[in-house]
């Protein structure tokens, strides 16, 4: 049983609330993976490709090793790009989540929020019941209609969510749809509705699989396409976003153990370590990489496996912390010209030591599953011959290039920072 609540709010308290909400969600800023990380993955999963591949990877070894943190820098200037880079499991309950339908538009009718306001001027929100793989009708809250039962059959609300709602995804604002239309879907039931509107509460807390399997779709057209630049913008960018889904704290909101009094976890885990330890401890020769089967199931995989180790994460620095003076945990350290505090040597390795090699096999992971995804681009667009493809101008930054610059020297990040 899904709860059925009426919850009469007008637009201006809802906006506020709203607002309230993102602000106090806005943390402070850890990096990705950071610059090494990220770089060091794509660099290396060049060498995992078949050498059809590698003719043209090789070539351009080191724009995708540059380019790699391009997804990071596209934060300030849209405000789409920040859920792109994780997904707060935690919030749809307990592993496997099985409220969390992996297809994305499934997921996205499930928890947006629909409202309508009526003849009073009340707004008032319908309640759906959850959507899943097998589901084929979908309740809405029955007791604004004075009737038993509303049912809607998915295949109808599908056809509704796709022609009305989807294609405001990346507007500014409310989402409106037509009054007698959702009267319509709802069977004609009298809502006496004055306006109609969708809400995204769903996106902001992080899209990260279902947008990887978009950007090998897109990879793909650019392979068919045999479009040099785009195949390596892709390349560049699929790359950070799986490096970034073999992050435990990229699944959980908790990304930064702030709500458990470990602030700056993140950074820690994910740039401390490998720059302290990476170049000398850590082994990234993976292999070879693999033609992908099921994308939609290996992207969800390597989620699922990241979060299955954010207990540990936590749990280790947690102990780490208790057992270690607090003047040595944070150091001084002298970078860009400037004293920072950071974790100290010793701390670190103390949680390097303790987690085994949780970091390194991560990173060892990432960098098999970009090969892999590029490979299964390629594969999916039917192979193409890559070996003349692209010449030294492929390389030379664009308008793309010029504009990324221009919105990271004037700007501020957009949504939340991880
Ligand atoms: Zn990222």
């Amino acid at each position: 049983m899904f709860p059925f609540n009426i919850r009469p709010l007008t637009i201006g308290t809802f906006l506020a609330a709203t607002m309230l909400l993102v602000l106090a969600m806005t943390p402070s800023a850890p990096d990705a993976w950071g610059f090494f990380g990220h770089r060091k993955i794509n660099r290396m999963a060049v060498f995992t490709l078949p050498p059809e591949m590698l003719v043209f990877y090789k070539k351009n070894v080191d724009w995708l090793t540059d380019h790699a943190v391009d997804a990071d820098n596209r934060r300030y200037s849209t405000k789409h790009e920040a859920p792109r880079h994780f997904l707060d499991l935690d919030r749809y309950g307990k592993r496997p989540f099985p409220n969390l339908p992996r297809n994305w538009s499934d997921a996205l009718m499930q928890y947006y929020q629909y409202f309508y306001v009526n003849d009073h001027g009340d707004t008032l929100r319908l309640i759906t019941s959850p959507i899943a793989e097998q589901t084929d009708s979908v309740a809405f809250n029955q007791r604004l209609f004075k009737k038993e039962k509303t049912t809607v059959s998915r295949k109808d609300f599908r056809g509704f969510f796709q022609h009305f709602v989807l294609p405001q995804y990346y507007e500014d604002g409310l989402m409106r749809i037509p009054c007698d239309s959702l009267a319509a879907l709802l069977g004609n039931v009298p809502l006496h509705c004055r306006e109609a509107f969708v809400v995204d509460t769903f996106s902001q807390h992080g899209i990260l699989p279902y947008n990887l399997e978009q950007m090998l779709r897109r990879l793909t057209d650019a392979f068919v396409e045999r479009d040099a630049k785009r195949i390596l913008r892709h390349s560049a960018d699929i790359g950070h976003y799986i490096a970034d889904a073999h992050v435990p704290l990229h699944t959980t909101a908790n990304y930064n153990g702030q709500l458990t009094g470990q602030d700056g976890l993140h950074a820690f885990w994910e740039s401390r370590l490998p720059e302290l330890f990476a170049e000398q401890e850590y082994d990234f020769w993976v292999g070879q990489s693999g033609f992908i089967d099921n994308p939609k199931a290996y992207f969800w995989d390597i989620v699922m496996q990241s979060n299955s180790l954010v207990d540990s994460v936590l749990a280790i620095e947690r102990s780490l912390r208790n057992e270690f003076p607090p003047d040595r945990q944070l150091c001084n350290e002298y970078r860009n010209y400037v004293f920072v505090k950071i974790q100290c040597e010793d701390f670190a390795r103390a949680y390097h030591e303790r987690m085994g090699d949780m970091v390194e096999s991560r990173m060892q992971a990432a960098i098999v599953a970009v090969g892999s995804a590029w490979y299964t681009a390629w594969v999916l667009a039917g192979q193409p011959d890559l070996s003349n493809l692209g010449d030294e101008a492929v390389t030379l930054p664009d308008s793309t290039d010029i504009e990324l610059q221009k919105a990271v020297k004037g700007g501020q990040q957009l949504g939340r920072p991880h």
